[in-house]
C-alpha cells in the first residue's frame, strides 16, 4: 500500500486539481442585465442566501449610509415570477420588506385580482437601500447595485419578469426604453419572459393608468397560470 502510494502519491494533487478544472470550467452566467459586466460583482454567489447575507453588509454606495436596514427583496427564491420595483420607501426601509407602503398595498389588490398569490411572488427593487426622500436612484447608485439584481435574477431563474415603473424598466429591458411605448408587450430575453408596466404610485398619481395597467396584468396573469397549470391550457386539453 505504501509503495502504491509512493508511486502515484506525488502526482496525484495536481493531476486531479488539473482534472476538476477541465471538467467543471467556472461556470460565468452570460449577463443578464443590458449593459451588465461580470466585473462589476466582488463576488458571484451560489445560494439566495448567501447573496442576502453579504447584501445586508454592503457600502458599494452612499445610500447605505442615509437608509436603516437593506431590503434585499421577499418572496420564495424558488418561484416562476419576479416582481421588480425602484426602491425601497420609508414603510419598506422601516420593515425591511419591499412594497408594504401605500404603493404595495395596491400591488397587493392588483396582485390579488389577477389572482397571483403576494406569497408566491419574489419582489425586490433595483435598488436596496431607500434614496433619501424617496428621490430617484441616481445612477451610479444603480451601477453599484445591479450586481445583486443580476445575481438574484441568476438565482431564481424565473419564467416571467414583472418590471415596475420606468427605472426597472430601463434596468431590466432597455437603458433607453420608454415605459409608455413597452409596457404590455412581452420581452424574452434568455428564456425569460419580461413585462414591463406602470409603477403602482404612478397609478396612486394618476388614475388613468389604472386600465392600461389591469390589461397588461391579465397578460401576466394568463402567462403565470399556464406556468402554474400547464394541464389546463389548450395544447394539453389536446
Ligand atoms: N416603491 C418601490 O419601487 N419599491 C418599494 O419597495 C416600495 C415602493
Amino acid at each position: 500500500m505504501e509503495q502504491q502510494l509512493s508511486l502515484f502519491g506525488d502526482d496525484l494533487e495536481p493531476e486531479s486539481a488539473a482534472n476538476r478544472e477541465m471538467i467543471l470550467p467556472e461556470r460565468r452566467p452570460v449577463p443578464f442585465l443590458p449593459g451588465y459586466k461580470p466585473e462589476e460583482a466582488d463576488e458571484t454567489f451560489t445560494t439566495y442566501t448567501e447573496l442576502e447575507a453579504r447584501l445586508r453588509q454592503c457600502r458599494r454606495c452612499g445610500l447605505r449610509a442615509g437608509c436603516t436596514q437593506v431590503v434585499p427583496g421577499a418572496g420564495p427564491a424558488a418561484t416562476p415570477i419576479m416582481f421588480v420595483g425602484e426602491g425601497p420607501g420609508q414603510d419598506e426601509d422601516l420593515q425591511g420588506i419591499p412594497f408594504v407602503g401605500r404603493a404595495g398595498q395596491l400591488l397587493n389588490k392588483i396582485l390579488a385580482a389577477a389572482e397571483i398569490p403576494r406569497e408566491d411572488v419574489f419582489i425586490t427593487n433595483v435598488v436596496k437601500c431607500r434614496p433619501p426622500q424617496n428621490r430617484l436612484p441616481l445612477p451610479d447608485e444603480v451601477r453599484a447595485c445591479r450586481t445583486f439584481l443580476e445575481q438574484q435574477i441568476q438565482l431564481i431563474r424565473p419564467k416571467i419578469i414583472v418590471c415596475l415603473g420606468s427605472l426597472a424598466t430601463q434596468t431590466v429591458i432597455d437603458s433607453k426604453a420608454r415605459i409608455t411605448k413597452v409596457r404590455g408587450q412581452w420581452y424574452m430575453r434568455d428564456g425569460i419572459r419580461i413585462m414591463a408596466t406602470f409603477h403602482p404610485a404612478a397609478l396612486l398619481r394618476n388614475p388613468n393608468y389604472k386600465r392600461p395597467t389591469w390589461e397588461d396584468f391579465k397578460l401576466i396573469r394568463d402567462a403565470y397560470k399556464k406556468i402554474i397549470h400547464p394541464e389546463d391550457t389548450d395544447e394539453h386539453k389536446g
